[in-house]
């Protein structure tokens, strides 16, 4: 419960639009009014996945403030295990972060890389847990129309970039956690890592994540998403569908279409067939899989064959074997497509998603949680599974090999326009719901320790 919240007054401090002000007797509504600052300030200005420099800078100001070890840019990435995974940001971007914000002090010390880990660190032993909330935006512009919350209450983006998917909301949720157990370290029991993920949708960060030497160490992880499910139901076990993506080319030959058409190579022709033909690929009896073609590039005049063509393929399936599946059948399509319109083609890896599996203990440590808070039973959702899908996988696999256990939690809200789209928003009331429910999953977890 918060019931040791109190101890967090002694540690209020003004500090501009940043301050959450928890009072001695705080109160759901307390708590909702302080986190609702925070969510609209990060809602306002959301940056693109590996283009996070304000949003972590935020982030590591208000951290600062609290009793935490901060990780972020040399001090997170220096000794990185796999360095050919760190290539994604760009010293562009970070110059441009830096001359827009008019060298900002914590952008400045980024170092030209995003994302960050909070440490915390109990005074009793105890074991390590860990926690995910994923940092970025996607690239929508949000809606202007009043219905719009966001827009009806001033707080909507205005940068054609877009908090579409409520990782705001997981942000906020993570400085709500970091605060209660920075301001209780003595009561504290082991040892907390908050990781805020850069890059989520890009299916990119999760992996960089799992390869941060601590993670190996963690007895306990937590990814958290919000929204999903339409409905504000907590669900303890979330899965996902594993996820591969690719950039398909075809290359062949121009020729003037109305001369010699006989004497091109038609790419275009081959991508097409390809693509219709993708979406025929057999279903498979072992569970849920998607294919979609996304963009679809054929730069040539009306009046040229065609000579490249290429689109984005994306593939996905409830288990990582489906989606090995699905890749080799792409693979025979592409290549069948080619050889039909006498062009050459490639399929070249872009990203990919593994799936987990979540641990049956822990569903059952969110479940009591749950309750000890408050939350009825039938608001309590033991297994789901997203047909969409998550790089927090990878961390989770990586803590599971090494002996730890992972459950994936949702904590359900009306979603509005549905995620990834230009109305997408989320009840704000489940911003405290999340905190509390974190906060006594660790309690209950470290209470037998
Ligand atoms: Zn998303
Ligand atoms: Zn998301």
């Amino acid at each position: 419960m918060l019931a040791s919240m109190g101890c967090i007054a002694d540690c209020k401090k003004e500090r501009n639009e940043l301050n959450i002000s928890y009072l001695p007797n705080i109160n759901e509504n307390d708590l909702l009014t302080e986190l609702k600052k925070l969510r609209r300030m990060f809602h306002k200005n959301p940056e693109l996945g590996f283009n996070e420099f304000w949003t972590t800078a935020r982030i590591c100001e208000y951290l600062e403030e609290l009793n935490c070890t901060l990780l972020y840019g040399d001090g997170l990435y220096n000794n990185f295990s796999e360095p050919e995974l760190l290539t994604e940001w760009s010293d562009k971007a970070y110059k441009a972060a830096k001359d827009r914000y008019n060298n900002d002090e914590w952008i400045s010390k980024l170092g030209g890389r995003t994302g960050l880990v909070a440490i915390i660190e109990g005074k009793q032993p105890g074991p390590e847990i860990g926690f995910r909330f994923d940092i970025d935006g996607l690239p929508i512009k949000e809606s202007s129309e009043k219905s719009h919350a966001p827009c009806a209450g001033g707080f909507n983006a205005t940068n054609e970039n877009m908090h579409a998917c409520g990782h705001d909301g997981h942000i906020t949720v993570g400085l709500g956690l970091a605060k209660i157990l920075a301001n209780n370290t003595e009561q504290l029991k082991g040892k907390y890592y908050l990781l805020f993920q850069p890059a989520e949708e890009l299916i990119l960060g999760g992996k960089i994540f799992s390869k941060l030497k601590f993670i190996q160490g963690l007895d306990y992880f937590f990814p958290i998403h919000i929204g999903l499910i339409g409905i504000k139901k907590v669900i303890c076990g979330l899965s996902f569908l594993a996820d591969k993506r690719y950039n398909v080319l075809f290359k062949g030959s121009r020729s003037h279409a109305g001369a010699y058409p006989e004497e091109g190579k038609n790419a275009l022709l081959a991508a097409c067939s390809a693509a219709t033909n993708l979406y025929g690929i057999s279903r498979h009896s072992g569970g849920t899989s998607r294919i979609n073609v996304g963009e679809f590039i054929a730069n040539n005049a009306s009046n040229i064959i065609s000579d490249k063509a290429r689109f984005e393929l994306d593939l996905r399936g409830e288990t990582n074997e489906i989606c090995e599946y699905l890749k080799f059948q792409a693979q025979n399509i592409i290549n069948g497509a080619a050889i039909m319109h006498n062009v050459e083609s490639e399929m070249t890896f872009l990203a990919e998603a593994e799936t987990a599996n979540n641990s049956i203990e822990l569903i059952s440590e969110v479940r009591k949680a749950c309750l000890d808070i408050g939350i009825e039973s039938d608001a309590i959702i033991d297994n789901y599974l997203v047909p969409g899908s998550e790089d927090a996988t990878f961390i989770m696999n990586a803590v599971i090999r090494n002996g730890g256990l992972s459950t994936y939690i949702g904590i359900g809200s009306p979603t509005f326009g549905g995620h990834h789209n230009e109305q997408f928003d989320f009840d704000e009331d489940i911003l405290p719901k999340g905190v509390k429910l974190l906060y006594q999953l660790t309690e209950n977890i470290t209470s037998g320790e």
